[in-house]
């Protein structure tokens, strides 16, 4: 059953097990890594390690290897039907794979008068180089509008009527996100691709569902992915962008400019390789259920306030899927100190306002983000430690 399914897995993580007084739940930030990703660093230094490409010597050619191998398991993981014929470009992290996008490819395929569309209380990540564009076209005399991604109040998932009212024919690229990092709403792309049309380019930045969820770019109908390889078991400065097929060659893939991030990329085919082991689905059903039990639990406490949770918080929401990601406040206790306090119980949590855009969240808050390797018991103690401070 699923209980005995995750206590295989969560054994294999050394720095979980290690610590049992400890329960990390900042998943949503970067999340730990399994024995598996640990060994293949290990032995990909002690056997292979070399620079790509041009060489004339095995370990080179393992990693040349290694890399084109990763390109294609990355596009696979995403569902692609076509895995060895897309674009995979490899990156720190998402906020460079955006920001690449919006530098090395934006551009040249924007005309005056088009216009895109931002999400105002998304990441910053999402936000800020989609502006920049805007403001670097203008120097050069090309116009174009940003339409800001409307929200409905309240509810932390995007007004998709309004946007269908927004959008039109001289909508040509649409920034989302596919789950929020502060209300863990799945932000329904398909109904954003109703709404803006076949035609228009949408840049789904996946940083908090690959890993954590199924993604599949053929469900998706989305022209490019945007992922970090940290929040998905591999080494922090590891990640990638897919591009969809007719959309490349995006920006040089295949090609050698510069050294590659080699045992992030190892790290990152490890990991990919043991999600898929897992299953990504059965990921979702446990983290799920736990941020739905740590909801439950939260209802009763009169003192919170929930920002954000897997149980819809507004009736007419066109989000029918959520995720594993509880936010909420103290109705008297700063977000801040709350961190601390639950800190000094030994949970991790993270406490601010989560680098939300201008239409985001001010006062702050705590989130409680999950993965597969937390535990009911986990759940249960933070629930009786909130409900100590009521
Ligand atoms: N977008 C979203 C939705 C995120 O949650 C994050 C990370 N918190 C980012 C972008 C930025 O990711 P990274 O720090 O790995 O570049």
């Amino acid at each position: 059953d699923l209980r005995q399914w995750q206590q295989a897995l969560r054994a294999q993580f050394p720095i979980v097990t290690g610590h049992p007084e400890l329960a990390y739940l900042d998943s949503a930030a970067t999340a730990q890594k399994p024995q598996a990703v640990l060994d293949v660093v290990q032995t990909y230094l002690t056997t292979s390690n070399a620079n790509a490409a041009r060489g004339t010597y095995t370990w080179a050619n393992r990693t040349t290897e290694l890399v084109e191998r990763t390109r294609e398991r990355v596009a696979r993981f995403l569902g692609d039907p076509q895995p060895e014929r897309s674009a995979v470009h490899f990156t720190s992290g998402t906020t460079e794979g955006l920001r690449t996008i919006a530098r090395d490819w934006l551009p040249g395929f924007l005309r005056d008068g088009d216009e895109i569309v931002v999400p105002d209380a998304d990441h910053q990540a999402n936000i800020a180089p989609w502006r920049e564009v805007q403001r670097l076209l203008a120097r050069e005399g090309t116009h174009i509008r940003v339409v800001p991604m409307p929200y409905q109040s309240g509810s932390g998932d995007y007004d998709h009527r309004a946007l269908a009212e927004r959008a039109g024919p001289r909508t040509r690229f649409v920034a989302t996100t596919h789950v929020h990092h502060v209300y863990g709403g799945d932000m329904n792309v398909q109904r954003i691709r109703r709404a803006v049309g076949p035609d228009a380019v949408i840049c789904l930045d996946a940083a908090q569902s690959v890993g954590h969820l199924p993604v599949s770019v053929a469900e998706l109908d989305v022209d490019f992915v945007v992922f970090s390889g940290h929040k998905a078991l591999a080494l922090p400065g590891s990640g990638a962008v897919w591009a969809r097929q007719e959309r490349g060659p995006a920006f040089t893939p295949g090609g050698w400019s510069g050294t590659p991030n080699t045992v992030g990329i190892a790290s990152l085919e490890a990991a990919l390789d043991w999600l898929d082991a897992a299953g990504p689905e059965r990921v979702e059903e446990w983290t799920v259920a736990l941020a739905a039990r740590l909801t439950e639990g939260l209802r009763h406490l009169d003192a919170y306030e929930i920002l954000g949770c897997p149980l819809s918080l507004a009736a007419d929401s066109a989000v029918q899927r959520r995720q594993a990601i509880v936010t909420l406040r103290h109705r008297a206790i700063d977000s801040g100190d709350l961190g601390f306090i639950l800190f000094s119980h030994g949970f991790m949590v993270r406490s601010d306002n989560h680098c939300q855009g201008d239409a985001g969240e001010k006062t702050g808050s705590v989130r409680v983000s999950l993965h597969v390797y937390n535990t009911v018991e986990e759940i249960d103690r933070l629930l009786s430690v909130l409900a100590s401070l009521q």
